[in-house]
């Protein structure tokens, strides 16, 4: 697969259905390059990689989780630079770093993840980085302000936003809880006030192409309504 070049200096490796793996970003900075998320698995690591030395980009100094699921987390471990995250995320990732129960389980029900790791074995590494709420990040020329969402996905949803470039980052923020995706109208309603309060033109979601605000909004209000209709 390869870059879309998003903007200037935001480069995205798109998700991809078969594996149901997130899409990967770096965003480029004149002091600092930054990636959003880790990724699957050290193959899906490494194929983000090959495509950024492809283009001559730099690989990442710093790597910034969304959130602690395995598809965005567990290619920690083979990342260059450092992993970064927020603490209920890293607390998440503890819990489950040697429950191996939790892993065989995860490995037996969900065949995105079993696709995943037919040639590879799971291995969760905890970022080096911890914060709590928020990180302001310089890049050099960029700036990335990475702070905790409320969402009926997770608890530990991060959104990261690019002033500079109008791009935010949504992780899968946007989804309802996991198996199933039932949301929570509670918290959605809740995410809808802070997106719709936030200054940005483009939003990445990790398993959707991008969003204008715009179309963002719309689609937000629609599973919104529909969730209420359901009751
Ligand atoms: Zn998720």
């Amino acid at each position: 697969m390869k870059l879309e070049r998003i903007t200037e200096n935001i480069y995205l490796y798109p998700f991809e259905e078969q594996r149901d793996r997130p899409c990967l970003s770096l965003i480029k900075g004149t002091k600092m390059n930054l990636a959003i998320d880790a990724g699957h698995s050290q193959e899906h690591v490494e194929e983000f990689y090959d495509a950024l030395r492809a283009d001559g980009l730099p690989l990442p100094d710093l790597t910034i989780l969304t959130h602690w699921h395995w598809d965005h987390s567990f290619g920690c471990k083979y990342i260059h630079g450092f992993c970064g995250c927020e603490r209920r995320t890293w607390e998440k990732l503890k819990n489950i770093q040697n429950d191996e129960a939790f892993i065989d389980n995860l490995l037996k029900t969900d065949e995105y993840v079993a696709r995943e790791y037919r040639d590879q074995k799971v291995s969760v590494e905890l970022p080096q980085l911890v914060f709590d709420e928020s990180l302001d990040i310089d890049l050099g020329g960029l700036h990335a302000h990475c702070f905790h969402v409320v969402s009926s996905h997770t608890d530990d949803c991060l959104a990261i936003l690019t002033k500079e470039e109008g791009i935010l980052y949504l992780g899968d923020c946007i989804s309802g809880v996991y198996p199933d995706w039932k949301i929570d109208p509670v918290p959605f309603q809740e995410l809808i006030r802070v997106l719709q309060e936030t200054d940005f033109r483009l939003a990445i979601g990790s398993h959707w192409p991008p969003f204008t605000k715009e179309d963002l909004m719309a689609y937000l209000q629609e599973n919104l309504e529909s969730t209420l209709k359901e009751g």
